[in-house]
C-alpha cells in the first residue's frame, strides 16, 4: 500500500509488481490490473473512492457512479458536459454527475490511457494533492496493456476560435499536440505568466502533471461561506493571499499556476474522445471556453477529421506523442 498524504492508494495486485515498460506503439491502451485509491472531495469534502478498471478496446473513458444503484453511464465526452463553473461536471440523461474529472482525464491524456472505466462512490472525483501527479501513479502502478486497436487521432484541419470579453480558447492546425496559455491575474505573484508545451516524449509528467490547483484567500472564504471547496486546503492547492504563497513549501514550479492552466486544458481537451492533432492556446480561459471551443470545433464538419495512427516507426515514446508522419487518412485508406 503506497500513502500520498491523507489519500491513500492501492492495487489488486502487489505493489511490487514491475510495473510494464512503455509501449512504444500508436495502438490504444488500457490498463494492465484495477487500481483505487481514497480521498477528500474537494467541494464536499467528504471521503471519496475512485477505481479505474481496464477497458475493451474502443471504449473510451467511461465514469460510474457506484453509490446511485443502477445508474447509468457516464460517457466522459464534451457533449455531456452539464457545467463548468469552478472545475468541469459531466453527466448523463438520468441526472446522475461527475465533477472535477478534469485533472485525471489529463493523466489519462498524458500517461496514453485510451480506454478505462472509472468507479467513483459519490458526485467527485478526489482532488488529491490538486494536481494530476497522484493519477499518474495510480496509473503507473496500474501499467499499460496495449489493445489491437489504432489509436485514434482528431486532426484540425482549419483555426477554430471562440471569445468572451477578454477570453480567448483556440484550436489551429498543428504536427504535433501543444497547448500554450497566457493568464494574468490581478495579483503581484501569479500575475503574468505563459508557457507552450508540446505533448511528446514525456513533457506532460515532466513539465506539467504536478502542477497544483491554485486559488486566492478571499475567493476560498467566499466559496466556503457558500458551502463549497469545504475539502479545500494547503494539502490541495496554492493559496495566495496578499501577493504571498501561503503553502509552506511553496511552488513546484516557477510558473506553476499557468502549467495548472495547460493541465486543466490537456485533461478537457481529452473529452474530445481522442487526441488532438493541433495547437491549442488559452487565453485568460478556463473550462467553459475549452468547452466551448469542442463545441465549436464539432458543430463544424470542415474544421476536423479523424485519423488513425500507423504503426509506429519514430522513436518518439508515447504520451501523445502523434505527428502528421504517424498517421494514416481513413478515407483514403477506406477508397
Ligand atoms: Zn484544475
Amino acid at each position: 500500500m503506497n500513502h500520498i498524504g491523507q489519500d491513500t492508494i492501492s492495487s489488486d495486485f502487489d505493489p511490487a509488481t514491475p510495473v510494464a515498460p512503455a509501449l512504444n506503439s500508436l495502438k490504444q491502451k488500457t490498463l494492465l490490473r484495477t487500481m483505487n485509491c481514497v480521498g477528500i472531495a474537494l467541494h464536499s469534502g467528504e471521503k471519496v473512492s475512485l477505481t479505474l478498471r481496464p477497458a475493451e478496446a474502443n471504449t473510451g473513458i467511461i465514469f460510474r457512479r457506484t453509490d446511485i444503484p443502477g445508474s447509468k453511464e457516464i460517457v466522459a465526452s464534451w457533449d455531456n458536459v452539464v457545467d463548468t463553473r469552478m472545475c468541469t461536471t459531466i453527466g448523463n440523461d438520468d441526472g446522475a454527475t461527475i465533477s472535477t474529472v478534469e485533472h485525471l482525464m489529463a493523466a489519462l491524456a498524458g500517461c496514453h490511457v485510451d480506454n478505462v472505466y472509472v468507479d467513483v462512490n459519490g458526485p467527485e472525483v478526489p482532488v488529491m494533492d490538486g494536481s494530476a501527479q497522484p493519477f499518474v501513479f495510480l496509473i503507473e502502478c496500474a501499467g499499460l496493456q496495449e489493445q489491437d486497436a489504432p489509436r485514434r487521432v482528431i486532426e484540425i484541419l482549419k483555426p477554430i476560435r471562440v471569445e468572451i470579453g477578454d477570453k480567448m480558447a483556440e484550436l489551429v492546425p498543428s504536427d504535433t499536440f501543444s497547448v500554450g496559455f497566457e493568464i494574468d491575474f490581478d495579483s503581484k505573484i501569479v500575475a503574468k505568466q505563459s508557457i507552450t508545451v508540446t505533448m511528446i516524449n514525456g513533457t506532460f509528467k515532466k513539465e506539467v502533471a504536478r502542477a497544483r490547483t491554485f486559488g486566492f484567500m478571499h475567493e476560498v472564504e467566499q466559496l466556503q461561506a457558500a458551502g463549497l471547496g469545504l475539502g479545500g486546503s494547503l494539502d490541495n492547492a496554492v493559496i495566495v493571499e496578499d501577493d504571498k504563497v501561503l503553502n509552506e513549501d511553496g511552488l513546484r514550479y516557477d510558473d506553476e499556476f499557468v502549467r495548472h492552466k495547460v493541465l486543466d486544458a490537456v485533461g478537457d481537451l481529452y473529452l474530445s474522445g481522442g487526441i488532438i492533432m493541433g495547437s491549442f492556446k488559452g487565453v485568460r480561459s478556463g473550462h467553459a471556453l475549452t468547452n466551448q471551443l469542442l463545441r465549436a470545433l464539432f458543430a463544424d464538419q470542415s474544421a476536423w477529421r479523424y485519423v488513425d495512427c500507423e504503426e509506429d516507426d519514430s522513436q518518439a515514446e508515447p504520451e501523445l506523442a502523434v505527428k502528421s508522419a504517424d498517421i494514416v487518412d481513413l478515407a483514403a485508406a477506406s477508397g
